[in-house]
């Protein structure tokens, strides 16, 4: 589908990728790491048996995981929460991982099995942050298309597995959570204070076919235009005026939205007030403009993009509280990063907010 040879740079041309420079071993901050990815074997094998099923969903999202169960060595680096990890981190001078499970998930798997795989990965998680509560917090992970299942386990994940939030992969099946039927899973969130990071995986179905024409099923377009489309479809069906405590984050600056918010708000009324939307819903009025959302619901993670003029730009029109440190491991691991993030020029109180303690307040990582 696309070459998943990931490389910063190939030969002389390095592009925007950071120059080679020495970690800030004795740096007055700790390093959180915010969108770090693992999994555990019996998701990928489910996974793997639908894929070979007959009559299986046609899914890209499937069929992605199906692609990445052959990457042997991402696998271990996934699949691992013990000492490989962690001398990882080491070497990249991360202190502590906040752990999602990866995309695509449970979430493209048949609704009951995907809550069976969330409990058993929850569990698994819990025991690891609990074995290493230093180095590891990580985030609930929910089957959304079982929305019953899905309250319950977000709701065993923040009050007895004591986890620091939820992760969605993003759509399931072709849904997303803007639609009517889905708000009890944004209501469990908002009443159990747990954030909701939205992580990408590839387009659905209905328009992921000129994407993977071009080889653009992921970061290149697929991943930020599908977050895109989950985060405002949330803010455009009044999600956030209902749920006024619900806390979103999102990777990759954003998803690059920040980017277009003076024109989100100026072309605000293609899309609110109006009637007929998402299959004849009647119309929702916002109770504020879109660049609101992301300065009161939003938080916005900087993974995969060590890029100071992106990350100063984003804490300049959203606030330095909103904007907070992510790597991506295993997909995108580099020290000349880490190096650079410590290299910016900030003040220290900024650099502080970015690489520890936005993280700790906004997942509650001191509860
Ligand atoms: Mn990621």
């Amino acid at each position: 589908m696309w070459n998943m040879d990931w490389k910063p740079y190939d030969g002389e041309e390095r592009g925007l990728a950071p120059p080679p420079r020495e970690i800030d071993r004795r740096a007055p901050y700790k390093r959180i790491a915010t969108e770090e990815a693992w999994n555990i074997p019996e998701i990928l094998a489910a996974q793997v048996r639908l894929l070979e099923r007959a009559g299986a969903p046609d899914d890209p999202s499937l069929r992605m995981a199906g692609m990445f169960s052959k990457l042997n060595d991402l696998q271990d680096q996934l699949m691992d929460l013990g000492e490989r990890r962690l001398a990882r981190m080491d070497a990249l001078g991360i202190d502590k991982q906040l752990l999602l499970l990866t995309s695509p998930g449970v979430q493209v798997l048949d609704p009951d099995e995907g809550t069976a795989l969330a409990r058993l990965a929850n569990d698994r998680l819990a025991e690891a942050c609990g074995r290493h509560p230093n180095r590891y917090a990580g985030l609930t992970v929910f089957q959304p298309q079982d929305v019953k299942g899905a309250v319950a386990e977000i709701e065993r994940g923040m009050q007895t597995l004591k986890l620091n939030g939820a992760v969605l992969n993003s759509h399931f099946r072709g849904r997303y959570l803007d639609e009517l039927e889905f708000w009890p899973i944004i209501e469990a969130l908002e009443a159990n204070d747990a954030a909701l990071y939205i992580h990408p995986t590839i387009p659905p179905r209905a328009w992921s076919q000129p994407y993977e024409f071009r080889g653009f099923g992921g970061a290149l377009a697929g991943f930020p235009h599908e977050v895109w489309m989950h985060t405002m479809g949330l803010i455009l069906s009044g999600a956030f005026d209902r749920f006024p405590k619900f806390r979103l984050v999102i990777g990759h600056m954003g998803e690059a939205l920040p980017l277009l918010l003076y024109r989100f708000d100026w072309m605000q009324s293609n899309a609110d007030g109006k009637a007929g939307l998402r299959g004849g819903a009647p119309a929702v009025k916002l109770r504020h403009k879109i660049s609101h959302y992301f300065k009161n619901n939003i938080w916005i993670t900087t993974s995969g993009q060590g890029w100071e003029p992106s990350i100063k730009f984003c804490m300049d029109v959203l606030g330095p509280e909103r904007v907070i440190y992510a790597m991506d491991y295993p997909y995108q691991q580099s020290a000349d990063e880490v190096a650079a993030y410590d290299a910016f020029d900030m003040s220290p109180e900024h650099k502080k907010m970015l690489m520890q303690t936005n993280a700790e307040h906004v997942f509650r990582l001191k509860r």
